[in-house]
């Protein structure tokens, strides 16, 4: 580890310090640690500092198929699929119990790796201990033999898991996103092979060390194979032994995933971006709506797949809610995501600030009007990826107001009636999250209700709860959704048993 922020850092624990300091994190396949075969690897920065945290081996298509192998022959004979369900039910709860009893330790590896804020970390592990706890316990209430009552016949379903599931996961949420792809794949008995980002490859690793000293699953059950998305990622997509994949990242390469693993007639679960829209009714509290709308912009810097980055406000309010939205948005204190006192941190990587910045000029050359300027920004002792919070008006058609930006920059309308307000929402590609704002709960219902998205919420945005199905729909996603029931059957290979009576 070079000299760094890290070691600067006084929250780093040492067995974090220890962690990071190793000169070589391998990819974790079998129970072992492997490198690759032509033994190539990458850097990993700290998006706040723009120093190097981590050099990780980078997988390639034969290294990655090794990894399959193993996943497909720990499904056959670890005995993990056959294992009694409360048994691996409580395997779930035990890694649940491991990453909790080191909350701080994942908090500070994710907000290192990612450039979040350490507390907005802190969210994160606590989502991924609880998306484990949750699908341990519902895969106990799953009726695995589900008799159907038909004519002249005996017959039912029995439910059995698939068998080795592929997972690719992006930058923005790692941690958390691994245990929405892991917790039902696992849960279900299935084994798994998990492709993090390249950015942020640690703490998908560092729960990996955390199993293997703790013995917490039989080897080759989980399996993390790090490397670049067009090598290790598509030897992923591209691979026929497994038997369901889940992509989750941007349109684009969720179309090259989805049509690899179609060659390969393996189901695909894609979760894409989006451009969700607020619309924002006269009768709001103008003040407490500004609040979480700005809240909203700039958890994460933006970078967050359900944003509400196109603002619809009726009319009669548009001004004041503005100016409420550009007040509170210049006072956001940006700065390094380890510093208890910033709100906002860096972005991911410099081509993440490149292409932010990029959309501010590109919106501007189509017309928008730049209300609120953004713009990079500077923290003193730090080369990391910084920006400031933006605003664009003007007519929905242009560039920054149709394609997906993720940064902290929101898109303002006004509109007249609620007709209008839905029209607007809707009249994107994307389908992801939208919200209605109102004091009236009938007009909320019937607006959200109209929203051609995956989630439509009211009077808050990004609203994610276990149990409430969460996906896409068009631009967004397909194939099912997470964090909900149906989540836990995808995982789950349906087999139809008939006897004719005589
Ligand atoms: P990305 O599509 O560039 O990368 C995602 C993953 O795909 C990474 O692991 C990457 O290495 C891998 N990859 C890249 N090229 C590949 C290829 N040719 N074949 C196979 N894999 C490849 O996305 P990103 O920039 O990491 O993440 C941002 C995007 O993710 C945004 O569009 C955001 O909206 C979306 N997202 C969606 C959700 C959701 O739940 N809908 C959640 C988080 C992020």
């Amino acid at each position: 580890m070079s000299t760094s922020s890290i070691e600067r850092t006084n929250a780093i624990a040492p067995a974090v310090a220890k962690f990071l300091a190793t000169p070589l994190h391998k990819s974790f396949v079998g129970g072992r640690w492997v490198e690759a075969a032509d033994g190539q690897a990458f850097d990993v920065l700290d998006p706040g500092s723009g120093e190097k945290i981590a050099t990780v081996t980078s997988l390639k298509k034969a290294d990655v198929d090794k990894a399959v192998d193993i996943a497909v022959d720990a499904f056959h004979n670890s005995g993990w699929a056959k294992m009694q369900v409360a048994e691996r039910a409580a395997c779930l709860h035990r890694i649940a119990d491991a990453v909790e009893a080191r909350k701080a330790e994942f908090a500070t590896v994710e907000a290192l790796d990612c450039g979040k804020i350490y507390d907005q970390a802190l969210g994160d592990v606590q989502n991924f201990i609880d998306t484990f706890r949750y699908f341990a316990d519902l895969s106990q209430a799953v009726n695995y033999r589900q008799v159907i009552a038909v004519k002249n016949h005996e017959a039912w379903v029995s439910r059995q898991a698939w068998g080795a599931c592929g997972f690719i996961i992006p930058w923005n949420f790692p941690f958390l996103l691994a245990g929405w792809g892991l917790a039902p794949a696992l849960a279900a008995g299935n084994t798994c092979v998990l492709k993090p980002a390249e950015d942020t490859p640690l703490s998908a690793l560092y729960l990996c060390h955390v199993i293997q000293e703790l013995e917490l699953l039989p080897n080759g059950v989980l399996n993390v194979v790090t490397g670049l998305g067009e090598t290790a990622g598509a030897a992923v997509s591209q691979n026929p032994k497994f038997r369901r994949m889940s992509f989750t990242g941007s349109p684009e390469v969720g179309r090259m995933v989805a049509e690899a693993a179609g060659r390969n007639l393996i189901p695909v679960k894609c979760e894409l971006g989006g451009k969700g829209a607020a619309v924002i009714f006269n009768d709001v509290d103008v003040q407490e709506t500004a609040e979480k709308l700005v809240q909203a912009i700039t958890f994460h810097s933006g970078q967050v797949c359900c944003d509400a980055t196109r603002w619809l406000i009726q009319r009669d309010i548009y001004d004041d809610l503005v100016d409420e939205c550009i007040t509170r948005m210049k006072s956001v204190q940006i700065g390094y995501q380890m510093d208890g006192s910033s709100q906002m941190g860096p972005l991911v990587n410099s081509k993440q600030r490149s292409r932010v910045l990029s959309y501010l000029q590109k919106g501007v050359a189509d017309g928008a009007d730049l209300i609120l300027e953004g713009g990079a920004a500077e923290i003193p002792g730090k080369k990391g990826f910084y920006v400031k919070p933006a605003l664009l008006a003007g007519s929905l058609n242009n560039v920054a107001a149709r394609e997906e930006i993720f940064g902290p920059v929101a898109f303002i309308a006004p509109f007249a009636s609620e007709e209008e307000g839905i029209r607007l929402a809707n009249d994107t590609d994307y389908g992801l999250g939208n919200s209605v704002w109102s004091k009236d709960l009938q007009r909320c219902a019937r607006v959200a209700e109209a929203f051609i998205s995956g989630n439509g919420w009211i009077n808050a945005h990004n609203v994610i709860v276990h149990g409430v199905p969460y996906g896409g729909v068009g631009k967004s996603g397909m194939g099912g959704g997470v964090v909900s029931p149906d989540t836990l059957n995808d995982y789950l290979r349906p087999i139809s048993v008939v006897r004719p009576l005589k």
